[in-house]
């Protein structure tokens, strides 16, 4: 009998199956039966670990598991690596199940459930719709990936356009700097024969453009005009090849297409920063401002664009501590001043740790649809003994390097679960709340025991905690962080994939992973009621998670004219200083009162579109 569904004339080799069960008689009996209906058995296993190992081997067209497993792993953890790694059906076999149990089980989406002792012909039933549903599922992938490509397409097309030139985002200037970094091989060949010792390198610069806030205040227009005379004087500096983009709303990043020796950088640079010496006039009004430069050179200082900009980042700190317009080039003075400086950092951030100087500040999270707050990202704040506040920015990456970054990750965890769920305590709505787990962490083979025991101690139920794992993390541990995140996964727990957007070709990398929702990186949302590029992005993006059932989190939206887009291109929710900056706990408690879940600026806008 052919069991295949398939309706070709060509006879069809039998559904390989994959059986795993602990109790050999049930094991064997199963078999059988699989074999009469038709089916072939490709093996009969009984741990976690050799069920993984077996269909990652032999590729079943689907797996029939025991829920209930001897060993480390569970038939839930083994089947939620099966299913995300190797994207084969699993149906679950169980004799009981409790409604934890089963909650866990649903997470790693199967394909039927069989409760035993189950008749012939229930088992061929549910395995039948099983494989349909499977290859239903498959089409639609593949129509997806089609439309990820086309999608893919456009982006590259808004690369070359004109209007974009002048200031390129961030994942344009990444595509943009590999495309300087091919030009590298044939001008070594066309010079090696008259140079031998030349060395072709690439400037990367960093600008920081000091005392901008204070025009910034004056409004976004008055800030985006002197960014735009900035770089019409760089422009005359530099070649037409080299890139020019904003980073952050007070820094540039420069692109020198590759040269033959430092000292040409160092011209350049000096009369870019020689411009500054001079007012800036906007609207009538004069302006004195300065900048200061760091600069790295590829490949010496790094080889890719995320290191040689957080180098040259640094070096524009130190230029920074010696005064107005200087720059520095990584290596030489930066660097051993900034062993100094970082010595000094890392003492002081082990104490803040057991001297309480950490807090966590919420910023909440609104539902777009109905207005309400729904949930709240907890952000780390170092309040260091004069009462100044460090923003994460400047010590995480320090703690990353230190390995400080798992025991103050440990601790936003633990509060922010047990604040959540003292706020839902005193009545404030069923709120989750966002917690940033960085590259480090999840890499932590503990971290699932840890996020249970707090879990545990704090009460909050697991479906109230988000984790924000940052895309770039995702993309460059891809393996460890699909492992990790079915891991976390099966607990219960929401996962975000943080700053989306900046990796660019991750939008293919999407539905590999366990993913709820997806947080816009504040760069497209920026000006995207205006700014077409942006536009497309990011309505890309939202259309894209919705296909795959993810809520889209709009970060950073500062305007109400970007909230306005946002809100007729349905994305879901939303985060930014338009409603509200991060607050402490106790500030956001009476905000959340307060407003009672209905901010009405929100309200008024989605009324607005409704109509
Ligand atoms: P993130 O996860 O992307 O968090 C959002 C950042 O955007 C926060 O910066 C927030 O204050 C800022 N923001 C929110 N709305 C707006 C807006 O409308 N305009 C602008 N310009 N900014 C807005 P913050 O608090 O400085 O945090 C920076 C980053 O540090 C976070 O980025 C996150 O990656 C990291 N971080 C913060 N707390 C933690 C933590 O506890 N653990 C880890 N591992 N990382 C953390
Ligand atoms: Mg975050």
């Amino acid at each position: 009998m052919n069991v295949n569904k398939n309706t070709s004339q060509t006879p069809k080799s039998p559904t390989k199956i994959l059986v795993v069960e602990d109790e050999l008689i049930a094991a064997e009996n199963i078999a059988r039966n699989l074999k009469k209906l038709g089916y072939e058995v490709i093996g009969i296993v009984d741990s976690g670990e050799e069920a993984i190992e077996a269909a990652t081997n032999n590729h079943p067209n689907l797996v029939l598991m025991d829920i209930m497993l001897q060993g480390d792993l569970d038939g839930i953890e083994a089947a939620g690596h099966i299913r995300s790694e190797l994207k084969i059906p699993v149906i679950y076999m169980t004799a009981y199940a409790d409604d934890d149990t089963l909650g866990r089980a649903k997470l790693t989406e199967p394909y039927g459930y069989l409760v035993k002792p189950f008749k012939p012909q229930t088992l061929r039933t549910t395995i039948e719709i099983a494989l349909q549903k499977h290859q239903g599922e498959q089409s639609v992938e593949l129509s997806y990936i089609k439309e990820i490509e086309e999608v893919k397409n456009k982006l590259d097309q808004l690369t070359n356009q004109e209007e974009l030139t002048s200031l390129t985002n961030r994942i344009i200037l990444s595509d943009k700097f590999a495309k300087v970094v091919s030009k590298i091989p044939s001008f070594k060949e066309q010079n090696s024969q008259q140079e031998k010792d030349f060395t072709p390198t690439i400037s990367v610069i960093c600008l920081g453009i000091n005392r901008f806030k204070r025009i910034n205040d004056l409004g976004y227009e008055w800030g985006d005009l002197l960014i735009k005379s900035i770089v019409k004087r760089i422009n005359k500096f530099i070649s037409k090849n080299s890139i020019i983009a904003r980073l952050n709303t007070d820094e540039l990043v420069i692109i020198l297409e590759p040269i033959n020796t430092k000292s040409e950088t160092t011209v350049l640079i000096q009369n870019i920063l020689e411009e500054f010496t001079q007012p800036y006039v906007l609207n009538k009004q004069k302006f004195l401002i300065s900048a200061n430069a760091g600069i790295t050179l590829y490949p010496v200082d790094g080889e890719q664009l995320g290191k040689l900009l957080l180098k040259a980042r640094n070096a524009m700190e130190y230029s920074r501590i010696q005064g107005d317009n200087r720059f520095n080039f990584y290596k030489k003075e930066a660097g051993k001043h900034q062993n100094n400086n970082t010595l000094k950092l890392e003492n002081n951030l082990y104490s803040a740790l057991s001297n309480k100087q950490f807090k966590i500040y919420y910023q909440p999270i609104i539902n777009l649809k109905t207005g309400q707050i729904v949930g709240a990202e907890a952000l780390i704040r170092w309040q260091t003994s004069d009462g100044s506040i460090i923003l994460p920015g400047h010590f995480l990456p320090l703690a990353e390097e230190t390995g400080l970054i798992e025991a103050i990750g440990e601790f936003v965890l633990k509060s922010a679960c047990e604040d959540v769920k003292a706020l839902q305590d005193i009545g404030l709505g069923k709120i989750r709340v966002g917690v940033n787990i960085s590259a480090r962490q999840l890499n932590q083979l503990d971290l699932r025991k840890k996020l249970v025991k707090v879990l545990l101690n704090s009460g909050l139920a697991p479906n109230y905690v988000e984790l924000d794992i940052n895309e770039s993390v995702l993309i460059t541990n891809q393996t460890t962080a699909m492992r990790s995140l079915h891991g976390l996964k099966t607990l219960g727990i929401q996962i975000a994939i943080d700053d989306f957007g900046t990796g660019y070709s991750s939008l293919s990398y999407l539905e590999k992973f366990p993913i709820d929702s997806i947080k816009i990186n504040q760069n497209f949302i920026r000006k995207i009621n205006i700014n077409s590029t942006n536009q497309v992005i990011t309505s890309a993006i939202i259309s894209m998670a919705h296909k795959l059932n993810m809520r889209v989190i709009a970060e950073g939206v500062e305007t109400e004219e970007e909230l306005a887009f946002l809100v007729k291109h349905n994305c879901d929710e939303l985060q930014g200083y338009v409603f509200n900056r991060p607050l402490p706990l106790v500030e956001f408690a009476s905000l959340a009162e307060s407003l009672a879940g209905c901010p009405q600026m929100i309200n008024d806008w989605i009324n607005q579109n409704k109509s």
